[in-house]
């Protein structure tokens, strides 16, 4: 067998740029939703609009009884983008 190079997937949040595996035994996952459903069993938020958080990021928002992303970090995120 001859090497291969392998493609694999991972989350790194919008807010803070932290990896979703870091603090795991895993470096990423062979498939895209796999990586995805873990991050969410983990605690993150897949936004609706492609933009993925961490729970660090993230707060419980009491009136639509839901996680969202913090006011603090979505205001931070999109002075990055404006840049
Ligand atoms: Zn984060």
């Amino acid at each position: 067998m001859s090497t291969v190079e392998v493609k694999m997937f991972s989350l790194v949040c919008d807010g803070c740029g932290v990896d979703a595996n870091e603090d795991t035994d895993f470096v990423a996952y062979m498939q895209e939703f796999a990586s995805r459903e873990i991050a969410t069993d983990n605690g993150w938020l897949l936004a609706e609009d492609g933009k993925d958080w961490c729970p660090e990021c993230c707060e419980w928002d009491e009136n639509g009884d839901e996680l969202k992303p913090r006011d603090t970090v979505l205001l931070a995120a999109s002075q990055k983008e404006d840049q």
